[in-house]
């Protein structure tokens, strides 16, 4: 193909590094800690009703914003776990995973030339997205080894050209969960600025220790501000469903539904009654989900201190980061590329998700929603990382 082919507008789009990775961990036989997705289901009446949903005929179009049902049970799991209510009929969009919602957002709400500010590093849609709106990502950092907002960063930010926030807590790669004086900062600036607030909280139920997600919208003044985007794919372990959604007013909602409609429509008819009925009966599951991940990120972390890596911590997520400074590295993306040949696993540089890459070029992010019988074994081979390179 002639190069001039390709639309300017994704010139910088190439092969993700989560399917470049899964890739080199298939091609290698390595286990695979990079891409994050669990290696178990989710709860078995969930996988039973999207049977009995084809089964049933649920094969065809589903309405637009999603089944009634489903955006129901959002809303009440939204009240339920938050105290925070949404109206089914009109503050409610099912949509093709976080990813669409994400996109359909920005894309409804960026123009070319608008700023976006986000937490940098940034998951690798974020990117993509706004550069696809033609808008411009102003990165406010999380910077290792503990990965803090920095208030007086964020405020700096903000320019006449700002449009909009976008807030990932628990965050992706670093596992902060942004705590309530975070958010305080953050909603008195949007408040200041006028500006609309994207937050991408896929990862809501997996926190640990005393970490507590937080939606923004619980801020005084938020709700009318806010879309809140989250996937089932992350809760149920489902992430090949492809079942996400979005919460705002209607006004915002109706924008978004706009885009979506011209993305992908709408959205998986049988899985919807099936996560439907996942947020309504599966409370119990959520939690004993969370407990067995921290055992696993416990049980990772443990092994990293066994080679003589301490690892930082995540409060929220499935992923844990190391520095691989103390085993002779500089650059996590040399570490991640020599790793399957040293010792049979793959995990992801952070630097692919910063554009200011020095600040995380010797961190690198393990996915530790695995069974504990595969991060045994990952722990075993990781002591091979003992020997020089
Ligand atoms: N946001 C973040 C922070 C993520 O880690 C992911 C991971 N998949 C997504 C969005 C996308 O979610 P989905 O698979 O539901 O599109
Ligand atoms: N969210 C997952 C991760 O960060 C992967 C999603 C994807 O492959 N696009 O690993």
């Amino acid at each position: 193909m002639p190069s001039a082919w390709k639309a300017d507008r994704i010139r910088s789009a190439t092969t993700t590094i989560f399917a470049e990775m899964s890739a080199l961990a298939l091609a290698t036989q390595s286990i695979n800690l990079g891409q994050g997705f669990p290696d178990t289901d989710g709860p078995a009446f969930m996988l039973e009703e999207a049977c009995a949903a084809i089964a049933g005929g649920m094969n065809q179009y589903p309405p637009g914003r999603g089944i009634l049902p489903l955006r129901q049970a959002i809303a009440a799991h939204s009240r339920r776990t938050y105290g925070l209510g949404y109206d089914p009929e009109s503050e409610i969009l099912v949509t093709t995973g976080a990813t669409e919602a994400l996109a359909a957002s920005i894309l409804a709400f960026v123009d070319p030339g608008d700023e976006v500010i986000a937490l940098e590093p940034f998951y690798d849609s974020y990117a993509a997205s706004i550069e696809l709106a033609g808008g411009q990502r102003v990165g406010v950092g999380l910077f290792g080894p503990d990965f803090r907002l920095d208030h007086a960063e964020l405020a700096a930010a903000f320019t006449p050209r700002t449009k909009a926030l976008l807030i990932n807590s628990p965050h992706n790669p670093t596992g902060v969960v942004l705590d309530r004086s975070d958010l305080a900062a953050i909603a008195e600036l949007a408040v200041q600025h006028d500006v609309l607030v994207i937050c991408d909280e896929v990862y809501e139920h997996l926190t640990f220790d005393d970490a507590e997600h937080l939606p923004l919208a619980t801020l005084p003044g938020m709700r009318e501000r806010t879309v809140r985007i989250s996937s089932a794919g992350k809760t149920f372990s489902a992430t090949g469903w492809k079942i996400g959604w979005a919460l705002a007013t209607p006004e915002l909602i109706n924008e978004i539904t706009a885009v979506k409609q011209f993305l992908s429509y709408v959205s998986g008819a049988p899985f919807q009654p099936a996560v439907a009925r996942a947020l309504n009966e599966g409370d119990e599951w959520v939690e004993k989900a969370r407990l067995d991940l921290q055992d696993r990120r416990d049980q990772l972390a443990a092994g990293f201190r066994s080679i003589g890596l301490e690892p930082i911590l995540p409060r929220g997520s499935y992923f844990m980061t190391t520095d691989v400074r103390p085993l002779g590295y500089t650059d996590g993306v040399e570490f991640c590329r020599q790793l399957p040949t040293r010792c049979g696993i793959v995990a992801i540089p952070h630097q692919v998700f910063y554009d200011r890459t020095e600040a995380g070029r010797p961190y690198v992010r393990w996915a530790f929603c695995k069974q504990e019988q595969v991060l045994a074994e990952a722990i075993r081979r990781l002591d091979a990382l003992r020997k020089p390179a």
